[in-house]
C-alpha cells in the first residue's frame, strides 16, 4: 500500500468509517473468478486495467454484494462522459432501482431544476452515486457499503477526469473528502480531491442532497448560494 493510500484510509477511519479492518481483506483488483453472468464476448478485467466506463459497469455488475438480493437494477451513471463537471449523489431510490436510471424520482426532478437554474443541462453533466445498488427500503448506505464501492467511484473519477466535482449530501462527502467535518462546515469553500492512482487533482464543492432539500426547503437558499459558486467557477474557465 503506498503512502497516499495509507493516509486516505486513516482519514476515512477518522471520518467515521471504522469497519474497514476485516479478517479477510477486500481485493477489488483480483478477478480470477468467473462472473455468474459473464458473456462470452466480455471478460472480467482487473479494476486497474479498466480504462472506459462500459468495462467498469460490467466489472461493477459482477461484484458480489448483499444489496443485489433486494435491488432490481444496477444504476451507475447518467449524462456526458466528457463533462468537466461530475455530480455525486448517494444511492438509487425506488424509481431509480426500477428503471435502472439515475435521479429519475422527485429528487432527480429537483436536481434537474437546480442545474437549469445555473444554465446547465442535465445531459451535459456526468452524474453518479456512491453506491450503485438501492439499499433496502432506501436506508442510508453503511460505512461498509461506502468502502465496498469506493474503488469503483475512484475509478470513475480517474476515467472521466472531471475538473470539478459537486457532492450532494453527507454520504458523497464522506466518501470523497474523508473528513469528519459536517456539511455546514465544509460548504462555501473549494476543496481538493487527489486521484489515488493518477497524477491529477479535482476541485470539489459540497452541498445539500436534493432529497434533504425536499424535506427541508428552508435550506434551498444555501443550496442556491452553492450553485452560484459552482456557476462562477465554471464560467471562469
Ligand atoms: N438519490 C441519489 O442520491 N441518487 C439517485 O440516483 C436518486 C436519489
Amino acid at each position: 500500500m503506498n503512502q497516499s493510500n495509507k493516509e486516505y484510509i486513516r482519514l476515512l477511519i477518522e471520518s467515521g468509517v471504522h469497519t474497514l479492518l476485516k479478517e479477510t481483506p477486500n481485493n477489488h483488483h483480483k478477478s480470477n473468478e468467473k462472473p455468474e453472468n459473464s458473456k462470452p464476448n466480455h471478460y472480467l478485467q482487473n479494476l486497474h486495467e479498466i480504462s472506459n466506463i462500459k468495462d467498469l459497469i460490467f466489472n461493477i455488475s459482477c461484484h458480489k454484494t448483499p444489496l443485489k438480493k433486494t435491488a432490481n437494477k444496477i444504476v451507475v451513471f447518467d449524462g456526458n462522459i466528457n463533462s468537466k463537471l461530475m455530480i455525486i449523489g448517494e444511492a438509487p431510490g425506488k424509481e431509480e432501482d426500477q428503471q435502472g436510471k439515475l435521479f429519475v424520482g422527485r429528487a432527480g426532478q429537483l436536481l434537474g431544476k437546480m442545474l437549469e437554474a445555473i444554465n446547465l443541462k442535465r445531459e451535459n453533466v456526468y452524474i453518479t452515486n456512491v453506491v450503485p445498488w438501492r439499499p433496502p427500503n432506501n436506508r442510508t448506505p453503511t460505512d461498509d457499503e461506502i468502502l465496498e464501492f469506493l474503488p469503483y467511484l475512484q475509478k470513475q473519477i480517474d476515467i472521466i477526469k472531471p475538473s470539478y466535482i459537486y457532492l450532494l449530501g453527507a454520504i458523497a462527502t464522506k466518501a470523497i473528502l474523508a473528513t469528519p467535518l459536517s456539511l455546514e462546515k465544509l460548504r462555501g469553500q473549494w476543496h481538493k480531491y487527489n486521484s489515488l492512482n493518477l497524477n491529477f487533482t479535482v476541485n470539489v464543492l459540497v452541498s445539500y442532497h436534493p432529497t434533504f432539500l425536499l424535506h427541508s426547503p428552508n435550506y434551498k437558499k444555501e443550496a442556491w448560494t452553492d450553485l452560484k459558486m459552482l456557476q462562477k467557477k465554471l464560467n471562469e474557465n
